[in-house]
């Protein structure tokens, strides 16, 4: 049997009415002769809810139990879900991650997939069934204990059943109908686009775009899995939504492709440190001792240079993400303690956003940051904090001129136009 996933997230299972809905999407699969794995998120606002519920409790909890805890979300969609097919005259059972089950890591809150055996589910489709109904998010560890996968987990979750189980297709429902230019909620000028590259989706989900977790797209460049977006609010067929695809499988190529923006960075400056060999890795290795993920950094001449600095001094600026705020604070406190740094101070502004482009044809063309840095200062923006690769460019700017900047660069980089 040809076998599809189908994952739906949270708004598109949200009460008992969506529920149905997206289980007459699955009808219609089966219909046409797919078996077919379901990935069900938690109805929309009930992770929250568990994450509050949890942070609620216990201000440094143990981590075993927050995934106790909010897994269970998931759990209550899969059973409804298959229950709505039985109803439907289709035979389905809903799986919990360790029933299937799913081994991941030990990390928790953030673990990773290490296999997901086939055999328990291939059972039940030879014997009849045509749809498992599987709780995303979740696994188990080898220590028998439930984990979770991250923040937007589910389509990782699907993902990886999408390569375990050969599907022909990985298809994400979710409540905008493809991919777009930049988020839709931001500016009304977005552009779905039909197909969009491995590399410039895997870019836009990590610099911000929550459509599909990074790690997902992560998976399904490596497993060459067919993955789309589409939306469960509207009537779908096989050309719906947006592909993302190898990039030789995409005629049309623009310089930029999108853009993405994330509030969740914070710019840390540690003011007049020594300017001599060493400094940065003195800096840089306790904040990865920390677990700190710094991503932007900059080094620049100290605007007080000057005072009782015998030597040369420079200031060192980074982003990491915010709640990781408190953690480099103590980092560098900790490495200042112990003799490894010296500086005055440390300032933290988390009135920053993150707004980047994105497009492989940045590797074959020049002029593209000046462009970006122009259509910026025309909006009297100003850049705090800049860093590139090979296809994206990103500055961090204040944040109230995020949605601003957002806009900006989608006009100048006329991604409204196909
Ligand atoms: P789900 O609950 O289905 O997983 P998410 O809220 O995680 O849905 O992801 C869908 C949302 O991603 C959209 O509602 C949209 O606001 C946001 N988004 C951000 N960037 C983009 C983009 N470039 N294209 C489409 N949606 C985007
Ligand atoms: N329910 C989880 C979350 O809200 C996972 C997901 O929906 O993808 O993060
Ligand atoms: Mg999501």
């Amino acid at each position: 049997m040809p076998l599809l996933v189908m994952k739906f997230g949270g708004t598109s299972v949200a009460d008992l009415a969506r529920i149905e809905n997206a289980a007459k999407k699955v009808q219609a699969e089966v219909a046409r002769g797919y078996d077919v794995i379901v990935i069900v998120s938690a109805m929309s606002g009930e992770t929250n809810r568990l994450v509050g519920y949890v942070e609620g409790t216990s201000k440094l909890y143990d981590a075993r139990e927050y995934d106790a805890v909010v897994a269970s979300g998931e759990n209550v969609t899969a059973g409804l879900m298959a229950l709505r097919l039985q109803e439907m005259g289709i035979p389905a059972r809903s799986w919990q991650g360790w029933q299937v089950p799913i081994n991941t890591t030990s990390a928790h809150g953030s673990a990773r997939f290490i296999d997901i055996p086939r055999a328990n589910i291939d059972a039940k489709f030879a014997e009849g069934f045509k749809v498992a109904v599987v709780a995303g998010f979740q696994g188990l560890s080898a220590e028998g204990r439930v984990t979770t996968l991250g923040r937007g987990g589910s389509d990782t979750t699907a993902v990886a059943f999408a390569a375990a189980f050969g599907a022909e297709r990985c298809d994400i429902y979710t409540d905008v109908d493809g991919v777009y230019t930049t988020d839709p909620r931001i500016s009304s000028k977005a552009r779905k686009l039909d197909k969009i590259a491995f590399e410039e989706m895997l870019e836009l989900a990590s610099l911000g775009a929550k459509v599909l977790q990074t790690r997902s797209v992560e998976l399904a460049m490596r497993y060459k899995v067919r993955l789309r977006v589409l939306s469960s609010f509207e009537d779908t067929d096989e050309n719906s939504g947006t592909l993302v695809c190898d990039e030789d499988e995409i005629m049309e190529s623009k310089v930029v492709s999108g853009v993405a923006y994330s509030r969740d960075e914070a710019k840390m400056t540690l003011v007049t440190v020594e300017d001599r060999p060493g400094v940065a890795s003195a800096i840089f290795g306790p904040l990865a001792d920390a677990g700190v993920n710094v991503d932007m950094i900059v080094q620049n001449i100290s605007e007080k240079n000057y005072g009782n600095h015998s030597g040369a001094v420079t200031d060192m600026t980074f982003s990491v993400p915010t709640n990781q705020v408190a953690r480099a604070q103590k980092a560098m406190e900790d490495a200042r303690a112990a003799g490894l740094i010296n500086y005055d101070e440390l300032i933290a502004d988390t009135d920053v956003a993150k707004v980047s482009v994105v497009g492989i044809g940045m590797r074959s063309q020049v002029g593209v940051a000046a462009r970006m840095f122009k259509a910026l200062a025309a909006e009297n923006i100003n850049i705090k904090v800049i860093a590139t690769s090979e296809i994206k460019i990103s500055v961090l700017i204040d944040r109230r001129y995020m949605e601003l900047a957002v806009q900006a660069l989608h006009d100048s980089f006329e991604l409204d136009k196909a």
